[in-house]
């Protein structure tokens, strides 16, 4: 599923194909899910922002389009609707051009939203962004320590930080040496967490993404950061630092590899 890297690589992408067209014509396959596609014909799209691992494209009318791509979920540019039965919403734009959402598994979502986020709560109680300041260490020791939900859990619930999904929880827990079952972190803990769930994302974004399966870029094109994970899908080989064996364990559901030395409970 892509986590905030990916969806930011989408977003850089997305940027200079649509800010500023007027969407002339559009249609979506008629599951829910899809159908705000076609409440935006005769709007301007004004940017590409991201929220977590959302998409909100900005209109000129106030409401924003809002994106989120599921498992499958990506933007496919300059296509004409086709034959394609993945396709499941396009926009026809003011200069000719057309983008196209393709979804396979169908668990990605559009939606219109206005000011106001109730209409989707979860994007409502998202945590913050991690690149900004009010991510800091206090505010991750604090968000922690609220609760006592294993530390993975709550990292994947996107309330102590927006963004984190299964790839980047396993490898910021691997780097800060935290094990990812721990219902209780220290302060030193938090912090050095909080530094390596900054590395690891900013990290993704420089590679351009995680393609394991799925994931695209808007261009087409396969991310970069699969090659060098340390900990996500590593499991049955040497642990990077200490050489241990990384181990294959289940956290409240999740799939999950940890050091059984570097990361201790
Ligand atoms: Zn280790």
């Amino acid at each position: 599923m892509p986590e905030l890297p990916e969806v930011e690589t989408v977003r850089r992408g997305l940027e200079p194909l649509v800010v500023g067209r007027r969407v002339l014509e559009a249609d979506s396959h008629p599951s829910t899910k899809f159908l705000a596609a076609r409440e935006v014909v005769g709007a301007r799209l004004e940017g590409v922002d991201r929220r977590g691992k959302y998409l909100l494209l900005p209109l000129d009318d106030g409401r924003r389009l809002v994106a989120h791509l599921g498992m499958t979920g990506g933007f496919v540019p300059g296509s004409a609707p086709s034959a394609d039965p993945y396709v499941r919403a396009w926009w026809r734009f003011d200069d000719g051009s057309h983008l196209s959402f393709r979804d396979v598994r169908r668990f990605g979502r559009l939606a219109v939203v206005d000011e106001d986020l109730s209409s989707l709560p979860t994007l409502a109680a998202l945590g913050p962004e991690p690149f900004d300041p009010a991510f800091d260490d206090d505010h991750l020791w604090q968000a922690l320590r609220r609760s006592s939900v294993r530390v993975k859990t709550q990292l994947l619930s996107q309330r102590p930080v927006a963004g984190v999904g299964n790839i980047y929880a396993d490898e910021a827990l691997w780097r800060a040496g935290v094990h990812p079952g721990t219902r209780r972190v220290s302060r030193p803990a938090a912090a050095r967490l909080r530094q390596a769930i900054v590395d690891v994302l900013a990290e993704g974004i420089a590679d351009g993404g995680t393609t394991l399966r799925d994931y695209r870029a808007v261009d087409g094109g396969e991310g970069e950061h699969q090659h060098r994970l340390d900990c996500y899908g590593r499991a049955g080989l040497g642990c990077r630092r200490c050489g241990a064996v990384l181990r294959r364990t289940v956290v409240d559901g999740r799939g999950t590899t940890h050091c059984p030395t570097c990361q201790r409970r």
